[in-house]
């Protein structure tokens, strides 16, 4: 089980880290999150809690909702349908980078863990029109994360749409490529509202819970998505759940994890635990700052490497 004493002793030893890093500001609305702000939570598969700081302030997954896409995609329309359209291979390049995808042989996305590779999920997503699209993947993360409902943050969506250039300029390649399920436009609009959508680090932690044992409620037990879902999306993240800072994350913490601009880090420690962490002070790769020592301190601290 985990301490209070050793969170509380990785939140407080994060906070003049933080103070390295700044907030996303490519995105106007993420530019006014507090830099200073840090919070942490261990969810245990027997669904005991253990939380520190600003762990009930809410944020918005930006790029953790691709570890939810994910696993949606695949339970409504198979593996097949997703991985013929991405791959499965990290690219140690920035999450917006646009060179491969004309650059490579394959012609597709690496991964779906980058914004190419996910808008390519987000475009099979079940539903005729942004509303449906989006209800239907809510009401598929919401028990996921813990919560009844999730709601979304219209001013941050409108903010990154307003603002979005480089991920039209994907999208419209992806659509050239012929990679595309749904038009440019509507993919875009669902894809902001993903990432718009508000959590908090116990509704990561509760979500890293449910991947500890493969898609299992913690505490009842019962069955929230297809272990082979959960399979997938853990081994993504594993490979690919920090942009280009995969590889130094995986042998600083040994966990599959994901990371997004909002300051949210996810991780899932094998029928152990999940965690969830906000700091929205950023390293240069989009990575929270607070985030990473605090998961990497709690693998080392816990014995939770899976490697
Ligand atoms: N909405 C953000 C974007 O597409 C998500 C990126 C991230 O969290 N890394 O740029």
């Amino acid at each position: 089980m985990t301490s209070q004493s050793l969170l509380d002793g990785l939140v407080a030893s994060a906070r003049p880290l933080a103070a390295q890093g700044k907030p996303a500001d490519y995105i106007p609305a993420l530019a006014r999150s507090d830099p200073g702000a840090i919070g942490a939570a261990v969810m245990h598969v027997d669904a005991s809690l253990v939380v520190c700081g600003d762990a009930r302030v809410p944020f918005s997954l930006q790029s953790v909702s691709k570890a939810l896409a994910l696993p949606y995609v695949i339970d409504s329309l198979g593996e097949e349908e997703v991985f013929s359209r991405v791959g499965k291979e990290p690219t140690g390049d920035p999450f917006n980078s646009i060179i491969r995808l004309e650059a490579s042989r394959l012609k597709r996305p690496y991964n779906p863990m980058i914004n190419a590779g996910a808008m390519v999920v987000t475009s099979l997503m079940p539903g005729a029109t942004v509303e449906e699209k989006l209800g239907a993947f809510s009401r598929y993360a919401a028990p996921l994360l813990g919560v009844a409902r999730l709601d979304l943050d219209q001013e941050i969506r409108d903010s990154e749409a307003a603002t979005a250039n480089r991920n039209r300029s994907i999208a419209w390649f992806l659509r050239d490529l012929g990679l595309l399920g749904a038009e440019v436009e509507l993919t875009l609009d669902a894809y902001f509202g993903q990432c718009a959508l508000l959590v908090d680090a116990v509704g990561l932690a509760h979500y890293g819970a449910v991947l500890a044992r493969d898609g299992l409620e913690p505490g009842s037990g019962r069955r929230l998505m297809s272990p082979r879902a959960a399979r997938v999306t853990k081994g993504l993240m594993q490979s690919c759940g920090l942009y280009d800072g995969s590889g130094e994350f995986c042998v600083e913490a040994g966990l599959p994890a994901k990371s997004g601009v909002g300051g949210g880090i996810l991780a899932s420690a094998r029928n152990r635990l999940g965690i969830g962490t906000y700091g929205p002070a950023l390293d240069i790769r989009g990575n929270s700052l607070a985030g990473v020592h605090i998961i990497a301190g709690l693998s080392k601290g816990l014995d939770l490497f899976c490697l």
